[in-house]
């Protein structure tokens, strides 16, 4: 009873006392939440390192040695971490004849008072624009080790893309799908677009796959190949799987080689915010330090509700558990693999900006360009990744039913 007394008391001390309250170790509260002791795993020097180690593949464009080299690499790290249950979606690809890219951002960069100027996914945008596109000259990419590590042509043909699953242990038949595109273009080394997604999405498995947790339900970890070509890579999951979810096979094994879509979360894009173009097509050179993470969904899919539901209990995720930079949510979830998805299950995207009225207007102007390299980016900006992951992170564990051993 003494015990209880004082331990009693010593809540209220520590309650009453601000300063108290602050320098509680972070084990302490950690220890009595399992989802916080799981981000805390999460560090920025280990999420760089995968970063890293993704661009020694230059620009991993689909159909290439070099997309064929990181898929291996991919799935090599993947079993390092523990997630040994790798699996291939295999499909073919033939790309539609070539045809003059779009730019996103019309040429007169700045939108006047009252007029509607659309972006992608039902998006509109405001103030200044700056015009973007995919570069397709090898000779702006000034690195001529990296010009030569991205000179051979994509050939038509077979495609493979990577996954691995967390399996749960009462709900082994349901599962979260949490997803990266790993391909890339532009000449340049895919850093952010998508190596920033794909990293987070590896460094989630690695804490996944630790022997001391344990999730109630599966979680899939998987990076798609030929998002840059028309999201043919989560097409291709979707055709070949939505069928087979739920079942168990053989009968009578407790193994769903496809468990029940709970919901998908994408990542594409994760660590460039350094706001709006200045009225010179100049852009900040730091990361603005209002910069935050864009949950988006999308208002048309058919799942819009639950998506919505989804996407703010990221948020909420955000609020407890990254360490820096808050979230948003939009609802104009765009030109990501989640977008095959989304008819089908509640299906969100984690982005550095919206992809309508943000990215779309070029806001990042690495985008596709050759300056997508790792050495572009700083802590600060390699931090909003990192709390982008934090979020998910937060959110999947919650919602899987996660315990540590
Ligand atoms: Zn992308």
């Amino acid at each position: 009873m003494r015990w209880n007394v004082l331990a009693a008391l010593g809540w209220v001390v520590v309650c009453a006392t601000p300063v108290a309250a602050q320098t509680k170790a972070p084990e302490e509260s950690a220890s009595k939440d399992p989802v916080k002791a799981l981000v805390s795993r999460l560090e920025l020097e280990k999420y760089k390192a995968t970063i890293k180690g993704l661009t020694q593949f230059g620009d991993r464009r689909q159909g290439t040695d070099r997309n064929r080299a990181a898929v291996d690499w991919i799935e090599a790290k993947l079993e390092s971490y523990g997630c040994t249950n790798t699996e291939r979606v295999r499909y073919n690809f033939e790309p539609p004849p070539p045809r003059p890219p779009a730019a996103d951002a019309p040429a007169n960069p700045v939108i006047a008072s009252g007029e509607v100027r659309s972006g992608q996914g039902g998006s509109r945008y405001r103030g200044i624009t700056r015009p973007t596109g995919v570069n397709t000259d090898p000779m702006k990419q000034p690195d001529a080790k990296l010009r030569a590590l991205n000179s051979q042509a994509s050939v038509p043909g077979l495609r493979e893309e990577v996954y691995c699953t967390k399996i749960g242990t009462t709900r082994p038949d349901e599962m979260y799908i949490v997803g990266a595109h790993m391909d890339g273009h532009g000449w340049a080394e895919a850093a952010n677009d998508n190596g920033s997604g794909t990293a987070l999405v590896m460094e989630l498995a690695r804490i996944f796959s630790s022997p001391d947790v344990q999730t109630e339900r599966s979680i899939r970890f998987v990076l798609w190949n030929n998002e840059e070509t028309g999201l043919n890579g989560a097409r291709a999951y979707v055709e070949q799987r939505a069928a087979l979810q739920g079942k168990e096979d053989p009968v009578g094994s407790g193994k769903y080689p496809e468990p029940r879509w709970l919901g998908m979360i994408q990542h594409d894009m994760m660590m460039w915010d350094h706001g709006m173009p200045r009225a010179d097509g100049t852009l900040n050179p730091e990361q603005r330090p209002e910069a935050d993470v864009n949950i988006e969904f999308q208002s048309t899919a058919k799942m819009a509700d639950q998506a919505m539901k989804l996407a703010f209990f990221f948020r909420d995720a955000n609020e407890k558990y990254a360490t820096d930079y808050p979230a948003a949510v939009g609802h104009h979830m765009t030109n990501t693999d989640s977008t095959p998805f989304m008819d089908l299950v509640p299906a969100i995207s984690l982005r550095e900006s919206e992809r309508g009225m943000h990215i779309g207007a070029g806001w990042d102007p690495h985008w596709h360009q050759p300056t997508d390299v790792y050495a572009t980016f700083s802590d600060k900006d390699f931090r909003l990744g990192l709390n982008a992951a934090q979020t998910t992170l937060g959110g999947v564990a919650q919602l899987a039913g996660t315990r540590l051993k």
